[in-house]
């Protein structure tokens, strides 16, 4: 049995006092909930105070990406250990922002992946098809090329610690979601492609996050379909009462 990861993806929002406050507030309402795994992924400057205020309850912390060099010369860049070191146990990668505005491809994905496993840590790999893309009915093929190409190279030993979130591109702060068969679809087909490259046990232990406009009025139905093990949550997130929601999917 798979266990449903929610995660909220805070992605460039909250000053750190504010930040501090709404992981507090979350701790309050979820902090020992253990029905799903929980995860906050505020940006890079609150890592440290949302690890101290989380500290002791079941949520876990993660940070929106990280570069997969040691150390080094890499001007804004973080890597592994510093990540490691404030207590985050996973990391998002690849996700379409990144993609879009900052360079990300599959073969960077790629590396980051494998160092962030390397490490110890686990990687959400973020996947997802433009609407252009949809509308031409080529999703399935990009979808699966992003899976293939991010996940190159991994054993099906490291793919046990690998997590993937679908997140159409077009869904994603736009207030329309996938329906969500059409979601529960490019989940199936996630897992038959990980299926085929790695092996069954590998593609039915996988966990397939949903992510693009989740709200507390579409996650039940989203976490009633067969292949959606959880929610990668951006605007909703952001505040405690809706994310505590979405935590407690019926
Ligand atoms: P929204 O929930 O704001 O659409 O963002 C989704 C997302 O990109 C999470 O990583």
């Amino acid at each position: 049995m798979r266990k449903a990861l929610i995660a909220g993806n805070w992605k460039m929002n909250k000053t750190d006092p504010e930040a501090i406050e709404l992981a507090r507030a979350l701790v309050a309402e979820v902090g020992q909930y253990e029905a799903c795994d929980i995860l906050l992924c505020p940006p890079f400057t609150s890592l440290k105070s949302v690890g101290d205020v989380i500290r002791g309850s079941k949520i876990k912390l993660g940070a929106q990406t990280m570069h997969w060099e040691k150390s080094g010369a890499f001007t804004g860049m973080v890597c592994a250990d510093m990540l490691k070191s404030l207590g985050c146990t996973y990391v998002i990668i690849g996700h379409s922002e990144q993609r879009q505005f900052f360079g990300e491809t599959d073969e960077t994905v790629n590396k980051r992946t494998r160092a962030a496993l390397a490490n110890g840590l686990t990687p959400i790999v973020c996947v997802g098809e433009f609407l252009e893309q949809r509308e031409s009915g080529k999703h399935e093929q990009i979808v699966r090329d992003q899976v293939i190409q991010g996940l190159k190279g991994l054993t099906s030993d490291e793919m046990k610690q690998v997590a993937i979130a679908y997140e159409p591109v077009w869904a994603i702060g736009t207030g329309k979601t996938a329906s969500s068969q059409d979601a529960d679809d490019m989940h199936a087909c996630i897992r038959s492609t990980i299926e085929k490259v790695w092996n069954r046990d590998v593609a039915q232990g996988l966990v397939i996050q949903y992510g693009g406009s989740v709200k507390p009025d579409t996650i039940d139905e989203q976490m009633a379909m067969p292949n959606i093990d959880g929610a990668l949550v951006g605007g909703a997130a952001l505040q405690a009462d809706s994310f505590a929601r979405i935590v407690r999917f019926q």
